[in-house]
């Protein structure tokens, strides 16, 4: 009898997988807590919240007895013309928590669709004024997402390489870590000018272009410029929003605040696709006209599913509980203590940390790219120790679900440091 991993590899098309080289995938069969189980019954830690949607284990049953009777009350409804409690509870519970002046909430499908919508309600919101611009700035190895919008704001590198020709212009700036602040200022100011719509960022820690962290300081001095050249600013929080830096939002780690919004991810507690775009008042108030064409025509089939947003308060009920607040700084505290460890070891560079987010650099003789092969050594050992990570080329790093157990994340960093000893 057929697997089910060949079963798949008859059948189906994986993200991010070179299909011709790729192993077999590991069929999980099913996941609870920190914990995933696959068909032979092997287990894995999940160290990486499966790919940072995570917060409070697989198959929460809180989680899932909400959604549950959800399915059984509303599945789904059109969003146009037509409203329900559970879309309307989440952006009342949503936008007080979220930095000052997000006053509206737009819903979508992820974290690329509230980036595609960030940037048209940017773009449309001049156009609506009747000041047209046309130019966003962004930074350097941003990740946004792999449509077309959210890859032309996002970092140019071999991912994006085909599609160049189709991507729309953007200015880039360096990310503003730690010795290359001045640069980034400079290059911002001298991109400056009154035709740039917007500028997007991830606050303090650039995720996917291999968990880059720089500081809250520097970013608001980069806000503060951009808002004086009018550009709008977009936070885009799709990974680091729900405590992931050890606040409830990056953005509560500045003084200065963004003008739009994008969450995802972790909006569901990791159970659902949803996306969340959120903006100010006066960006709302562009679009208002008896002008029909100043419209927001953007939406998708399944806008603000209830099942969505009911996994999204539910997940906000975990998250905001005080064993959640104590687990994210409890992770937050391990990992300070194994930065120190870290340091021990020469091969290990860059050791950085952002609340949960712990990573450092491998350092590696020749080529250090996503395509290295140190990626694939590190991968293969903890797997085969069943820890799940999954590093970024030569980036390690722990993005856990905050019910991971300190005995969970002491075998984490044990089977870590016996990586680091055979290097
Ligand atoms: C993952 C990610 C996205 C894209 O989200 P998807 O749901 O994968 O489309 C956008 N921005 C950031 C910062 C992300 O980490």
């Amino acid at each position: 009898m057929q697997t089910l991993s060949e079963r798949d590899q008859a059948v189906i098309w994986h993200p991010f997988t070179q299909m011709q080289t790729a192993p077999l995938p590991i069929s999980i069969t099913r996941g609870e807590g920190a914990v995933l189980y696959d068909e032979a019954g092997n287990q894995y830690i999940d160290a990486i919240s499966s790919w940072w949607v995570n917060l409070h284990g697989h198959a929460h049953p809180y989680i899932a007895e909400r959604v549950s009777a959800q399915l059984r009350t509303l599945e789904h409804v059109i969003f146009a013309g037509f409203t329900h409690q559970p879309a309307v509870e989440l952006a009342e519970r949503l936008l007080p928590i979220l930095p000052n002046h997000q006053a509206k909430v737009f819903y979508s499908d992820n974290g690329s669709t509230a980036v595609e919508v960030a940037l048209k309600m940017a773009f449309q919101y001049w156009h609506n004024i009747g000041q047209p611009r046309t130019k966003v700035i962004a930074l350097d190895d941003a990740y946004h997402g792999d449509t077309f919008g959210a890859m032309a704001v996002g970092g140019r590198s071999a991912f994006t390489a085909p599609f160049t020709p189709f991507l729309f212009e953007v200015d880039y700036i360096p990310a503003p870590v730690p010795g290359r602040e001045e640069e980034a200022l400079a290059k911002l100011e001298a991109l400056l000018d009154d035709n740039v719509a917007a500028f997007i960022f991830e606050p303090l820690v650039q995720g996917a272009g291999g968990m880059v962290m720089y500081q809250p300081e520097i970013l608001n001095k980069l806000m503060q410029l951009a808002r004086s050249a009018g550009a709008l600013l977009i936070a885009d929080e799709v990974m680091t929003g729900f405590g992931r830096t050890g606040r409830l939002f990056a953005s509560h780690h500045l003084t200065e605040q963004p003008d739009l919004m994008c969450l995802s991810k972790g909006l569901t507690g990791g159970t659902m696709a949803l996306g969340v775009t959120t903006c100010a008042q006066a960006i709302y108030d562009a679009f208002l006209s008896d002008d029909k064409f100043k419209t927001l025509f953007h939406g998708h089939s399944f806008t603000a599913n209830p099942l969505a947003c009911t996994a999204a308060l539910a997940s906000l009920d975990l998250t905001l509980s005080d064993e959640t607040q104590r687990n994210i700084q409890r992770i937050a505290s391990r990992h300070e203590h194994f930065t120190q460890v870290l340091q021990r070891y020469g091969c290990v560079r860059n050791i950085r940390q952002q609340g949960t987010i712990l990573a450092f650099d491998l350092a590696t003789s020749g080529q250090t790219s996503y395509f290295n092969n140190i990626r694939d050594i590190a991968y293969n050992f903890l797997l085969e120790r069943s820890v799940l990570m999954r590093p970024l080329g030569n980036v390690l790093y722990i993005l856990p679900p905050y019910c991971m157990t300190d005995e969970q994340l002491t075998y984490v960093y044990a089977q870590i440091e016996d990586l680091l000893k055979t290097l």
